[in-house]
């Protein structure tokens, strides 16, 4: 009957809620012990000058190391963020970020910007503004080699708060960056009241360059407009780049120029043969 057909229905629409909970809750359960045994790391992917080469910066992109394998943000950031979990692993790649800048200057005395993702909830979070000065503090970075990156929509759920924190960041000295560009539903009225230094092109705007062109173009006219720097994400092709190129976008980051790298492979490859900072656009050193 369809009463029973309806229970039915009820019955896998229990079960179904009921697993993907308990999902969550073993995906909650392990983030915290990730965060106590350590097994987040970082990966950096390469900012490069469109134009000549150059080495720009990196952003840094969180990994979970577990059972062996590697575990992409994508299956974790969410769940991280649904629990409130993303504030201390938010805190914990800031402050791993800052030792990465301070290793590279000793080191090397040769550090480019580290940029880091910050999620909506930590975003909101007041704790975010404090410990990021604090940090920079403690382990003596100049704020320029930071930059926070946040998407258009963390940025559109409170303007007036954003704007403030915005604000605060920008004085200290810190990059901002509005991660994702054009994939959000911002107020363009806005964005100019936005105290920010970068707008990304989101990579699905890249992706079918050059034959749809419309969004990079009118992203790229609005950043100029705006006096930002912009950066073409997810560039994976010889085609998009030399469009990006007649079109002025100043820096590219994706696949073409290099995947994330571990910190190792990252410093061997770009830090350390910095003496030979120009790169080829192949991303091989010159
Ligand atoms: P995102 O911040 O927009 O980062 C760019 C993503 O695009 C990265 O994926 C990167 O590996 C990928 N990518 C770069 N170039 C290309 C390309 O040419 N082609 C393609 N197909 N992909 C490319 P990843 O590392 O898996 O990170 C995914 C998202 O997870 C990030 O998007 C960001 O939203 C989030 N995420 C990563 N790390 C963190 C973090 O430390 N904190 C927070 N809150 N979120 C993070
Ligand atoms: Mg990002
Ligand atoms: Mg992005
Ligand atoms: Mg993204």
């Amino acid at each position: 009957s369809a009463k029973a057909a309806g229970s039915n229905q009820w019955a896998f629409f229990k079960q179904q809620m009921t697993e993907r909970a308990a999902v969550r809750l073993r995906t909650e359960a392990s983030l915290h012990d990730a965060i106590r045994n350590n097994e987040f790391l970082l990966h950096f992917q390469p900012k490069v000058n469109i134009e000549t080469g150059e080495l720009m910066g990196c952003e840094a992109l969180i990994r979970w190391q577990k059972d062996g394998r590697l575990i992409s943000p994508m299956s974790f950031i969410p769940v991280a963020e649904e629990t409130g979990i993303i504030i201390p692993i938010g805190r914990w790649v800031i402050e791993q970020s800052c030792r990465v800048l301070r290793r590279w200057q000793q080191r090397y005395n040769f550090s480019p910007p580290i940029a880091v993702n910050v999620a909506s909830q930590q975003f909101a979070d007041a704790s975010l503004v404090p410990d990021i000065k604090q940090m920079a503090l403690r382990y003596q970075i100049r704020p320029e080699l930071l930059e926070v990156e946040i998407t258009e929509t963390s940025l559109m759920n409170d303007i007036e708060l954003a704007i403030s924190k915005l604000e605060q960041l920008k004085s200290a000295g810190f990059g901002i960056a509005v991660d994702d560009f054009g994939t959000g539903y911002s107020s363009l009225s806005y964005l100019r009241h936005l105290p920010i230094t970068t707008m990304k092109i989101d990579r699905c705007f890249v992706t079918d360059l050059p034959q749809e062109s419309a969004i990079a173009s009118t992203i790229l006219m609005l950043g100029r407009q705006l006096d930002l720097k912009i950066v073409a994400e997810g560039i994976e092709n010889e085609q998009q780049l030399e469009w990006l190129k007649q079109n002025h976008c100043a820096i590219g980051q994706g696949f073409y120029f290099s995947q994330p790298l571990s910190l190792e492979e990252f410093e061997a490859k770009y830090i350390a043969p910095h003496n030979a900072r120009i790169l080829k656009l192949d991303g091989q050193l010159s």
